[in-house]
């Protein structure tokens, strides 16, 4: 008897820049398929929410295996997120892991997972940009979710500098957070699926140099440019004049200053583009800001978000060199 997922016939073309999971809502909507958990033999292996951030999971080896001649490894290099963050989990990530050890990164420690991941703002909220839209409707007929769109902290489109993403309504606040829940019509509707106010005024964009560095970097890092986290981590202890291995009264105190220094480097509307709380409040002078925890990156096994290590490492390094050293082409 035919599987589950072998009875699929076949998936929509992935569009250019399309990410994998835009191309699975469509084909459930094209009636391709059923319900995305036809495409899983044991559907019980992942249940997750459709975010943009997830890494290397199960439902993404199945999906791949309905495109034949096209590798897994092209597809997800193209179309998730998977060059963004190879960097920054822990182990060599040059390559795309072969399936069966996917199950220690995707979950590892469970802190890779976007649920995990809610004070980084963005890594949740599906973003898009309303040239691309208008462009994708005018030309195919229908509008999908860009990978590009979807990199943490970015402000702009790539293709439209002067196009703003969008990522929440303003009017209601609700923010696309699952793909397979709520598909929105970016366009010709382009309203808030919830409250239907139209999608036309935006939160508007703090202006510092650190958001624009962060969209530079994070581009180059989609495109295939690797950052080389351990000399960065090297550096930034160096600088700092403290050792992660070792306790001493003097290193603490040291590690106590650089944290003030770290929280009070970035202007408050800032910290709130990258960062919120959980409760999506907003952080007041003072307070903690934990994805800036100079501990985070004590632990070399653990997985910390790319958004800690380049807004750390801009704080600590870029006066004194130019950070793309770090990064290996
Ligand atoms: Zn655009
Ligand atoms: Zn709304």
């Amino acid at each position: 008897m035919a599987t589950k997922a072998q009875r699929i016939s076949f998936m929509p073309v992935l569009m250019p820049n399309e990410h994998l999971l835009s191309a699975v809502c469509r084909g459930i909507k094209l009636g391709t398929v059923n319900h995305w958990r036809d495409f899983l033999n044991d559907p019980k292996s992942d249940g997750s929410e459709f975010c943009s951030g997830h890494v290397l999971r199960p439902l993404y080896a199945s999906v791949c295996s309905q495109y034949h001649g096209t590798t897994q490894d092209v597809i997800l290099r193209n179309h998730s997120l998977w060059h963004y963050f190879r960097s920054f989990i822990p182990g060599d990530h040059r390559e795309i892991p072969s399936r069966e050890n996917w199950s220690t990164i995707y979950n590892h420690k469970q802190n890779l997972h976007p649920l995990k991941l809610v004070r980084y703002r963005q890594t949740k909220q599906w973003r898009w940009c309303l040239e691309c839209a208008q462009q994708d409707y005018d030309t195919y007929g229908f509008s999908y979710w860009h990978v590009e769109h979807q990199l943490p902290g970015i402000s702009h489109c790539q293709h439209h500098p002067e196009s703003q993403l969008r990522g929440a309504c303003n009017s209601c606040g609700s923010q696309v957070t699952d793909i397979r829940e709520k598909s929105v019509r970016l366009f010709p509707e382009n309203r808030c699926p919830v409250c239907h106010t139209p999608f036309d005024n935006y939160e508007s964009t703090p202006n510092h140099p650190i958001i624009d560095w962060v969209t530079e970097i994070s581009r180059q890092l989609q495109s295939g440019s690797e950052l080389d986290v351990q000399l960065l981590r090297k550096d930034l202890f160096e600088a700092l004049g403290i050792d992660p291995k070792t306790k001493t009264a003097a290193g603490i105190k040291r590690t106590s200053i650089a944290r003030k220094m770290i929280r009070d480097e970035l202007p408050l509307d800032v910290i709130n583009w990258f960062f919120q709380t959980e409760e999506r409040g907003s952080f007041k002078a003072g307070d903690n800001i934990s994805p800036l925890d100079l501990k985070l990156l004590y632990d070399t096994s653990s997985f910390v978000h790319p958004l800690s290590w380049l807004i750390i490492s801009w704080i600590i390094l870029s006066k004194n060199r130019t950070l793309d050293s770090y990064l290996i082409q």
